[in-house]
């Protein structure tokens, strides 16, 4: 498989051939046709697979091929810590710097301000950490209804810190009809549930 099979535009494939990529690694050869086709996906694999690629790619051409929704932002990607968030913000800019994508990165330990400013100047996607994402919604600052694509990475390290039941808060307040990929790299229990609840019937990847 080239990425040029998958289904990405070209430029997305000239962003892949700008990072050095020259073919997809097994999750990103499964997961962007179906993210591509609006599947929801359950993705099982560890970081250093190429996981993000897998769906920041995608994403970024789902995003520029629909409607942009002013003030409100279409697309949540939720990391369980301020380092995972903010590494898939940076693969989201390097990926989609040939499209005019906004996004805001939003977790802990820096001022609200600036992110407050950016959400009320609207924004296409959210990067967030499920701690300052509550805290935002609560205040009143964000809305989630818009959100159509939604991703949840590492979600097994979301259990291990305890953020299950902000993961279900926030779920809840997504609108019914969307697109939902799920990537942990292993899959317990309440990973299972939280996926069979969330997820509807998902292209389940395993790499
Ligand atoms: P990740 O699993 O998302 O943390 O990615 C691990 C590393 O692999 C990152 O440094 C990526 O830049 C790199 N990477 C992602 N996709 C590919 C690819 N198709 N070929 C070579 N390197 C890649």
């Amino acid at each position: 498989t080239t990425f040029a099979d998958l289904g990405l535009s070209p430029e997305l494939l000239q962003a892949v051939e700008e990072a050095g990529y020259t073919e997809p690694t097994p999750i990103q050869a499964e997961a962007i046709p179906a993210v591509l086709m609006m599947k929801d996906v359950l993705g099982i694999a560890q970081t250093g697979t190429g996981k993000t690629a897998s769906f920041v790619l995608p994403m970024i051409d789902v995003l520029a091929s629909g409607r942009r929704r002013a003030l409100m932002p279409r697309s949540l990607i939720l990391a369980p810590t301020r380092e995972l968030a903010a590494q898939v913000a940076e693969n989201f800019e390097k990926y989609g710097k040939n499209h005019d994508l906004t996004m805001a990165l939003l977790i802990g330990g820096v001022q609200m301000g600036e992110q407050v400013k950016a959400l009320n100047d609207g924004v296409d996607v959210l990067i967030a950490t499920p701690g300052r994402l509550m805290d935002l919604f609560e205040r009143g600052k964000i809305m989630l209804n818009a959100c159509e694509l939604v991703v949840i990475d590492e979600a097994d390290r979301m259990l291990d810190m305890g953020f299950i039941p902000d993961i279900e808060f926030i779920c809840d307040k997504l609108p019914e009809k969307r697109q939902t990929l799920l990537f942990s790299a292993t899959m317990p229990p309440p990973i299972a549930k939280l996926a069979k609840k969330f997820l509807d019937n998902p292209k389940r990847i395993e790499v």
